[in-house]
């Protein structure tokens, strides 16, 4: 089982290398109870509907086998971070027709066409350019797609994702993307032990959010607030997480390192 989190001053991001891997469906049926059951338990603590918290399975750097268990055991959509790596997991495995894919990586324009053609939903939507690429390669699918704005809420200058003060000049912008459903905003919290540092950046997206919320153009929908992961996840639904994107906890700890996929982690602290 996953460590117990009954320690409220500390994330679970020192646990990284204990989640234990799931190599069958009966673990993932096991891994993803285990999540669900905290989810309601962090729900019942502030009064919220398990029904309203997503939970998004992250399955990078997880190989096909065993995505195909975490598809039998439930799983219908995935996040990944790299986009070439999902367009090739999301070809390999079209035979499961009702397995769709969530980006949730930062975004190089050259690589909107990839997005456009299989994506069911992108989290990292932080510049106009990307926008514009996505929009342009959407029109030529004939498709639309959810698009979630990452915000920077830990001041990391490393980090993708806009400053907050940003947000709504940029929202501002979005309606001419006919193609772009803006559902919320993502966000990726300081990657520290300190639950009252990374509980703060959650808090920052909840509150811009509601500030923005009352100003939000037509069509630019701002329900959505996708944060939380498998060390930080109760902290968000405690603050208003809608969606969870959690990945060691149902697959088991990643061997690639963190830097890989988060130009800054590692920076901020040591890491077990
Ligand atoms: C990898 C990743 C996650 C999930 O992290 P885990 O520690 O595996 O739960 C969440 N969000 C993003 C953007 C990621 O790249």
């Amino acid at each position: 089982m996953n460590a117990g989190h009954t320690d409220f001053s500390s994330t679970l991001h020192d646990q990284h290398g204990r989640w234990p891997r799931a190599e069958s469906v009966e673990d993932f049926r096991r891994n993803l109870a285990s999540v669900h059951a905290r989810i309601a338990a962090a729900c019942q603590r502030v009064g919220r509907d398990p029904a309203g918290v997503r939970l998004l399975p992250v399955s990078k750097t997880v190989d096909e086998g065993r995505i195909r268990l975490s598809y039998s055991a439930g799983c219908r959509l995935l996040g990944e971070n790299k986009v070439q790596e999902a367009y090739r997991k999301w070809s390999a495995m079209a035979d499961l027709a009702d397995l769709r894919w969530s980006v949730i990586g930062h975004l190089q324009t050259n690589k909107a066409k990839l997005v456009a053609q299989f994506a069911a939903e992108f989290q990292a939507l932080d510049s106009l350019r990307v926008a514009e690429a996505l929009e342009r390669r959407l029109q030529t699918e004939g498709r639309a797609l959810d698009v979630f704005v990452q915000v920077n809420t830990s001041g990391e200058t490393s980090k993708y994702g806009l400053p907050p003060d940003d947000v709504a000049a940029f929202l501002r912008a979005l309606p001419t993307f006919s193609a772009l459903r803006v559902r919320g905003f993502m966000t990726l919290a300081l990657l520290s032990t300190d639950a009252v540092r990374v509980r703060q950046c959650f808090v920052r997206l909840r509150e811009l959010r509601d500030r923005l919320r009352q100003e939000a153009p037509d069509g630019v929908g701002l329900d959505e607030l996708s944060m939380g992961m498998s060390g930080d996840y109760e902290i968000a639904i405690e603050e208003g997480a809608t969606i969870v994107r959690v990945g060691q906890a149902i697959y088991g700890a990643r061997s690639t390192p963190d830097a890989y996929y988060w130009p800054s982690a590692g920076d901020e602290e040591p890491r077990s």
